[in-house]
């Protein structure tokens, strides 16, 4: 098969200009998503081929030095487009150094071939790669597959300069009309036709996730106040407390109300409920970190949801925002209040019971006089126990009428003391990771014969309990690592024993397959 040049140069002028076309007539001027300027590369990439398949016909300085001035300046373009879609500044030396530099070079080059062929390849290359930076960087990222596409292209297009490059060096180049057929010659052209398809597709695909993406967060912000919704809260809910069973680092929830709202409403009218509204979000906004979600709940309500936070940092921020709040005047002098309920999350819990503890915890500071910040009730808060001894204490009234699972139980109480009260008199860190590693293996040992027990009596939710089972075990099985890291406080490991392996499964979950056991 012979590939004939001019036609392949043809067909790369023709798809360019048909992609130029198509895309300038649908390009909007208003929108900043870089077709406008992917238009303009490929009409620059069009005129370059024109000028150079005019070689001969045209004054070489033209068809040489103008017209890879020109393809240099379409990758600027194309650069650009690409830096606009992901909403990242580009410096302007970036985009026309290269344009300028390969200028100044084939100015004093026009009459070394190889030269020329190697400075350009270097100069493309480089352009390339740098659209291959700012595609690739992570904090501008667009969630999609066009990105690769966009990639797959360019990549092609750098080994052809590459292997031209070579061939260069090697004199495999020579000076004659470029549409006399050369291998090199035709790997350049079908590369190029090839990446152009490729790289447009990818591109148009680009814009296209972009839009999406848009949508997809539109509908997750509320209107009003720019926060998220519930539908972004429930979503980031559901990762975070993933992240909390795989790798057991803490997350808590904080639920706001502002008090007192409908009579702010009746008093300054609906309006001004709607600024102190959106006023909240940004006192809000300012209080948390960059990863933390605020969310509207509904109404006056909001919702803060706070990777990596125990409980007591999620009631610093609480009190830090409240006092914000409270120390705030709106507009016209009027001052707002807000009551905040916090919870943290559990191994046992789902979604909606983690947050209707925060929910009751939000009550109970409605109910103890507002502006004021109340927690979850259990255990003993933040790492410093002040020297009182908390214990778990074994109740007749826990027994199951199973004599192998009342011994582990009582032993599960009994390992969880000596660590509590191992961490409470300050005991070197090896005895108490000793310590965190039995009572770590007694709960393991006990789910494993729970389970089999399970089994055996033919118990019908014994699924979702070895569930429960595989969460509670991830989260123990951290405390060894967390603990020698000191991410671990005695307040965390009260709770976990105490209420999510005491109060939540043993005492609730538990006791619905005992009334198998006394059949
Ligand atoms: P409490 O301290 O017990 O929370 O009293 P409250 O008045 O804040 O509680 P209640 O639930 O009775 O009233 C909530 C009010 O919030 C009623 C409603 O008019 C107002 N509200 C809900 N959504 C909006 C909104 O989008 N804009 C405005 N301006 N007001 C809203
Ligand atoms: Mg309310
Ligand atoms: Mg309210």
């Amino acid at each position: 098969m012979r590939i004939d040049i001019p036609t392949m140069v043809l067909l790369n002028v023709a798809a360019s200009a048909t992609l130029a076309c198509s895309l300038g007539w649908v390009a909007r001027r208003q929108d900043r998503d870089g077709l406008q300027l992917w238009t303009g590369a490929l009409i620059l990439y069009t005129m370059a081929l024109v000028l150079l398949a005019l070689r001969t016909k045209i004054p070489d300085f033209v068809s040489i030095m103008v017209a890879n001035v020109v393809l240099a300046g379409s990758q600027s373009l194309f650069l650009a487009a690409i830096a606009q879609l992901l909403e990242r500044r580009i410096a302007p030396s970036l985009l026309w150094g290269p344009p300028l530099i390969l200028a100044g070079a084939y100015g004093l080059l026009m009459s070394d071939l190889p030269m020329r062929v190697i400075v350009s390849s270097v100069i493309f290359s480089a352009q390339l790669l740098m659209v291959m930076r700012v595609l690739g960087s992570r904090k501008h990222a667009v969630n999609g597959r066009g990105k690769h596409l966009v990639f797959f292209g360019l990549t092609i297009m750098i080994a052809s300069h590459v292997v031209r490059l070579i061939g260069a060096a090697l004199g495999a180049e020579d000076a004659t009309d470029l549409m006399q057929e050369t291998p090199l010659r035709t790997l350049l052209f079908l590369s190029t036709f090839v990446t152009l398809i490729v790289v447009s597709l990818g591109f148009i695909l680009m814009v296209k996730e972009r839009a999406d993406e848009r949508t997809r967060l539109m509908a997750m912000q509320d209107p009003l106040t720019g926060t998220w919704n519930r539908i972004r809260l429930d979503e980031a809910a559901q990762t975070e407390m993933a992240r909390f069973v795989r790798h057991g680092h803490p997350v808590s929830v904080i639920m706001v109300d502002l008090d007192h709202f409908k009579g702010i409403n009746d008093k300054f009218g609906h309006a001004s409920g709607d600024r102190i509204l959106r006023g909240f979000s940004r006192i809000a906004q300012d209080c948390i970190r960059a990863n933390d979600v605020l969310g509207r709940w509904g109404g006056e309500e909001f919702v803060l949801l706070l990777p990596d936070s125990t409980l007591p940092d999620a009631v610093a921020l609480a009190e830090r925002i409240r006092s914000a709040l409270a120390g705030h005047a709106f507009g016209g002098g009027i001052k707002v209040t807000a009551s905040f309920g916090v919870a943290t999350c559990q191994a046992s819990d789902t979604w909606e019971s983690w947050l209707h503890r925060a929910d009751l915890a939000l009550y109970r500071a409605k109910a103890a006089g507002r502006n004021r910040v109340e927690t979850e009730c259990q255990g003993p808060q933040g790492d410093d126990p002040g020297g009182h001894f908390v214990a778990l204490i074994w109740s007749p009234a826990y027994e199951s009428g199973s004599a192998q699972l009342d011994d582990q139980h009582r032993a599960l109480f009994d390992h969880s003391n000596q660590l509590l009260s191992a961490i409470l008199d300050n005991r070197s860190k090896p005895e108490i990771m000793a310590l965190i590693r039995v009572l770590v293996d007694s709960i393991k040992h006990h789910f494993m014969d729970e389970e089999a027990i399970m089994r055996v009596l033919g118990y019908a939710q014994a699924e979702p309990h070895c569930v429960l089972h595989q969460r509670l075990m991830a989260r123990a099985e951290q405390f060894a690592d967390r603990f020698a890291q000191e991410q671990l406080g005695v307040g965390e490991i009260f709770q976990y024993l105490a209420h999510e392996l005491v109060a939540q499964h043993i005492l609730i979950e538990d006791r619905k397959y005992f009334p198998l056991l006394a059949a």
